[in-house]
């Protein structure tokens, strides 16, 4: 098992105060509004909001409308209600 995220090399955005593209990787189940992202520069996943988003591809915003409009599927959650990002349905 390793460390690395999967993401959509489609779905880049910048983000405000950060150099290069950042990728969605989907819900963070916080409050409406906040979206799961990857930062390869920092090598972490973070929350962001769209109001942070400064450029993205036509994906994203595809991608971003669908999220706030609640069409995106919940993701799988294990056995302590986390999302359960290493299962299968996860990667439909
Ligand atoms: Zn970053």
């Amino acid at each position: 098992m390793t460390n690395e995220i999967e993401f959509d090399e489609n779905l880049w955005f910048n983000h405000k105060g950060c150099e290069g593209k950042h990728y969605l990787i989907g819900n963070p189940h916080t409050f409406p509004g906040r979206i799961y992202a990857w930062c390869p520069k920092k090598e972490r996943s973070f929350f962001v909001s769209v109001s942070e988003i400064e450029q993205m591809s036509e994906y994203s915003k595809y991608w971003i409308n669908g999220f706030l409009n609640g069409n995106q599927p919940e993701p799988p959650t294990d056995s302590n209600g986390d999302v359960d990002f290493e299962s299968v349905e996860y990667k439909k």
